[in-house]
């Protein structure tokens, strides 16, 4: 890349982002979008045909509705002025009158580009804006250092967001947010309504195996781990802004296994403890210490896809490309079978034979042909 641009580029994503370049082939550049300078908007064009010498120039500056046009006649420069000192002084050496009916006050739908401005130096968060000056991307927010937020510009339309995807930002901000200062007020108001969420998740991610989903991002709002040998739990936090009132478990393992904790997990609920937040209402109510957590003493974390054991028995893979692993068993405790969910629904669906097809739709293992419990649809209704 021609580095003349690459300076250029810099130079206006950093002090200027309202402003893009345009570097022709002749070797000429032109520089157009909005800019302030003394506090006063200017919607210029600048023409350098001899870059980055100020040789020439063209600058059309607009004022009212037409572009009054400077060259070295009406416009003095000084001898040694590069691109970016011509910017810097822009305000002081234009005629101040002319100026003034360019003032941001006539310019209501450049205000994007003073809030981008406005927000450049905040540090609560990090603001960036790509090589074309379409969008802006917040991250690194303070107490949130996981979360972002990208924005189309200067349209504002939402690109992404880090928030679980069961919360309809989208619409969130259709509703209540017009400028940029709104949105980010919004999504901040969000992330602190968040928090009970979010820390419920910490000492689960922390805690127990989780292994599904994988990676674990803050859109998720579930989590699927061991509680026991062949049994596992999967946690789903229906609405994040209610975090309690809306939890589902479901205990996924052997058909005797998932009826007895049923139990448990019933009486459970009925005495959950608010002062305490998840993980701990959890091992109280199964009475634990802890959540089975793999052994990695002998050494480092082993990697689960060379394991010939995780295997599922069906497909043959461990992590399927949906991120689910093998967590269904037979109710045949002696039966080997461990497959993912969606293998066995496969399975049951492809076998041609009416008969089979009738034993297995009441749950019989592939293997063994015991019965196979069938609280591994809870895996399925994602
Ligand atoms: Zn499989
Ligand atoms: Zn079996």
């Amino acid at each position: 890349m021609d580095t003349r641009k690459e300076d250029v580029e810099r130079l206006l994503v950093n002090k200027y982002p309202g402003l893009e370049a345009q570097l022709q082939a002749s070797g000429s550049l032109i520089i157009r979008g909005v800019i302030c300078s003394e506090d006063i908007w200017h919607r210029l064009r600048l023409y350098l045909p001899q870059y980055p010498a100020l040789d020439s120039f063209q600058l059309y500056v607009q004022e009212g509705v037409e572009f009054k046009i400077y060259t070295s006649d009406n416009l003095k420069l000084q001898d040694e002025w590069k691109l970016e000192d011509l910017l810097d002084n822009l305000g002081k050496i234009l005629p101040a009158k002319k100026a003034e009916t360019c003032s941001k006050k006539q310019w209501p739908q450049e205000n994007i580009y003073e809030d981008i401005l406005a927000l450049h130096k905040s540090k609560e968060f990090q603001m960036q804006i790509d090589e074309a000056c379409s969008r802006l991307r917040f991250s690194d927010f303070s107490d949130y250092e996981q979360h972002y937020l990208e924005l189309e510009i200067p349209s504002l339309r939402l690109v992404d967001h880090s928030l679980p995807e069961c919360v309809p930002f989208g619409e969130m901000l259709a509703k209540n947010a017009g400028s940029l200062e709104q949105i980010l007020t919004l999504y901040r108001k969000l992330l602190e309504e968040l928090r009970p969420f979010y820390d419920n998740f910490m000492d689960i991610d922390e805690l127990c195996h989780v292994l599904q989903p994988s990676p674990i991002t803050t859109k998720h709002n579930t989590r699927v781990f061991p509680l026991k040998d062949r049994v596992y739990l999967k946690l789903t936090i229906g609405d994040p802004f209610a975090c309690v009132a809306s939890m589902a478990l479901k205990i996924i393992g052997p058909t005797d296994e998932v009826a007895r904790l049923r139990h448990v997990l019933s009486d459970g609920l009925g005495n959950w403890d608010s002062e305490l937040d998840i993980h701990k209402n959890l091992l109280r109510m199964f009475d634990l210490c802890y959540f089975p957590m793999p052994d990695w003493s002998d050494g480092p974390k082993p990697d689960e896809e060379d394991n010939e054991e995780l295997r599922c028995n069906i497909c043959f893979v461990y992590r399927l490309d949906s991120g689910d692993v093998p967590l269904v068993s037979c109710d045949n405790p002696k039966c080997v079978l461990k497959c993912h969910a969606a293998c066995l629904e496969e399975w049951f669906q492809t076998l041609m034979d009416g008969k089979t097809f009738l034993e297995v739709s009441f749950g019989l293992c592939p293997f063994c042909k015991a019965k196979l419990s069938t609280s591994f649809a809870a895996l399925l209704n994602d």
